[in-house]
């Protein structure tokens, strides 16, 4: 069975030639496989729209049960342009002719999928052609030996898409399509998809009321009162969980001058990022992380060997310079709320202390139910510190691991220039992954701001820095939760956990007396008093997802009960109050 990179890429020219054959003058752009699909940027004679997709597909049905051929041939540069000139493709002629020139089809600097996914880079003397039947392309490969070979597919949307990106020169048409070994997987991915659209953070977050965004501060989520309340409670656990392992948590100030940045190395490589202001004639920069100023902390107090490991919590908010065009909801944002620490420690204690942090993520993620793949990366070519430091700072990591019992992936020469690291990933409800936890070694930054700590032989050390977070940030993670819980939170977490629904105005009071004595247990909880209907007030609250609905009228007011509905639609009847109190705080203690 051939791999899906190659499967997807097979797809892309039997797309492109489908397209070629029912709509004659089509010219080729480009069509690298992507995650999950691949499409093809084509100069059709006609706008496309996606009835004609269908009919693209049936003639892709044809090609794959003709069993064509893919058939190789390396040409000579000057004989390839001629071939691709003779058949009007210019698209193509001109990637060679860039390739002939640069050494390069990339334009600018922008590392794309599409750059150079055609040619190979820095030969100029031949190109790389694949034919299958009559349809010719310039690519690389692999592919399927032939058309039969291509599982199950189907293409999904057009866009329009820019040659080369660029607004100045033609829109061509994007048509993106899938294609996976067994119709169950397409199935699968076509269910996903659909229920990713309908799990969409934004539009979750504007019918549950959670959190807003506006013109006047692109990439900055309104947090509404429920956002909130969700919020809050992940603050709750984390700052408990933090507590609980020795951490200490610190605030340090957004607004600092740029003599920091420079010393920490930001101004150099980082100063895009950071919003910059003036103050008073000097240079400052709003923070864009907080390692920095954390080590300012460090140094306010001579620190012995005793003194460590120091960990150091920071849940400010910071503020990154993203392209507008890059921001997406609160997957992706300019002002950013990290669940962030550094651990100052010894060499020899990196090992316990990773396995501290290791434990840290289990916990939480356990919570949420995400099953997670972790991966460490090592020492890349460019590399700062002592390389025996090196040595031995992969081996405490993959030491911990180990010891944990965590099976991991390892990315040889992936670490940062300033230490190795571990990312964690993990898998949401769709199956989708999301990288959240990252745990950085860094040899650098004690380095660049001279920390010291005195050692038992009465000498000055160097100790080590550990960057780490477990939600990431605070937005992202509140984004990611929204998707994966489709915007029905447990318990523990839901910004409502119960509404009171009185059956008639007369039943009001002894609503409001039940909410306020929940509250009082630290139940949020809602009175819905409005004038409608019992049985619109539960659809309501059953489509802003709330996991209690506690319906009051004469024999629940009498006996001091509620009767209790679950979201769900189950109807446990009528419990007393203190039972269905019991009840609740038994299941949020759980993280229910
Ligand atoms: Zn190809
Ligand atoms: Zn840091």
């Amino acid at each position: 069975m051939p791999d899906l990179e190659t499967m997807r890429h097979s797809a892309a020219h039997v797309m492109a030639a489908a397209v070629q054959h029912l709509f004659p003058g089509t010219r080729l752009g480009v069509g690298p496989a992507i995650e999950e699909g691949f499409y093809y940027d084509l100069d059709v004679p006609q706008r496309l729209t996606t009835d004609d997709l269908v009919a693209v597909e049936a003639e892709m049905a044809r090609i794959v049960a003709g069993a064509v051929p893919f058939e190789w041939e390396e040409l000579d540069i000057d004989a390839a342009i001629e071939l691709f000139e003779r058949r009007g493709e210019n698209y193509k002629v001109e990637l060679l002719r860039a390739l002939q020139e640069r050494g390069t089809t990339r334009v600018g600097a922008a590392v794309r999928p599409e750059d150079d996914v055609d040619v190979d880079p820095g030969n100029t003397r031949s190109a790389s052609i694949y034919r299958t039947g009559d349809y010719v392309d310039l690519c690389l490969g692999p592919h399927v030996a032939d058309t039969s070979q291509l599982g199950p597919f189907k293409l999904l949307s057009i866009a329009g898409a820019y040659w080369r990106g660029d607004e100045h020169r033609p829109q061509l048409q994007r048509i993106y399509g899938t294609v996976w070994p067994t119709a169950e997987e397409l199935e699968q991915y076509l269910w996903r998809i659909e229920e990713a659209k309908r799990r969409d953070h934004r539009k979750l977050g504007r019918e549950l009321k959670l959190y807003l965004f506006d013109e006047v501060a692109p990439g900055q989520p309104f947090l509404l009162p429920k956002g909130m309340a969700v919020v809050r409670a992940l603050e709750e656990l984390s700052r408990r969980e933090h507590a609980r392992r020795g951490y200490q948590e610190i605030s340090t100030p957004s607004l600092v001058k740029s003599d920091l940045w420079e010393q920490s190395g930001h101004w150099g490589f980082y100063r895009e990022n950071m919003f910059l202001s003036q103050v008073e004639d000097e240079q400052y920069g709003f923070k864009p992380m907080n390692c920095p100023e954390s080590t300012i902390v460090y140094r306010s107090e001579l620190r012995s060997y005793r003194d460590l490991p120091l960990r150091l919590a920071e849940t400010t908010r910071l503020l990154r310079n993203e392209r507008s065009g890059t921001l997406n909801g609160l997957l992706r944002v300019r002002q950013l709320t990290m669940d962030d620490a550094h651990i100052f420690c010894r060499t020899d204690q990196i090992r316990a202390e990773i396995g501290g942090v290791l434990e840290f993520g289990r916990a939480v993620y356990d919570m949420f139910g995400f099953p997670r793949r972790y991966y460490l990366s090592t020492r890349p070519d460019k590399a700062l510190g002592d390389p025996e430091l090196w040595v031995t700072a992969e081996r405490a990591l993959a030491d911990a691991l180990d010891s944990s019992g965590i099976p991991y992936e390892l990315k040889p020469g992936e670490g940062a220039f300033y230490g190795p690291k571990i990312d964690v990933d993990i898998d949401d409800a769709l199956g989708r992954s999301w990288q959240l936890c990252t745990i950085q070694l860094d040899f650098n930054q004690p380095e660049r701001f001279g920390l010291e700590y005195i050692g038992e032989d009465g000498q000055p050390h160097r100790p080590v820095m550990i960057h780490r977070a477990v939600y990431g940030t605070y937005e992202r993670f509140l984004g990611i939760l929204v998707e994966h819980y489709a915007g029905a939170f447990p318990l523990w977490l839901a910004p409502v956990q119960a509404v009171l629904v009185p059956v008639a105005d007369r039943h009001v009071p002894y609503a409001e007396e039940v909410a306020a004595r929940l509250r009082a247990a630290d139940l949020r909880t809602e009175v819905d008093a409005r004038g409608e209907r019992m049985q619109a007030k539960i659809r309501d609250a059953q489509l802003q997802k709330v996991p209690y609905m506690l319906v009051v009228g004469d024999k629940e007011a009498e006996a001091g009960a509620v009767a209790v509905r679950e979201r769900s639609g189950e109807n446990r009847g009528p419990l007393p109050l203190d039972a269905f109190l019991r009840l609740a705080q038994e299941r949020i203690a759980a993280h229910e």
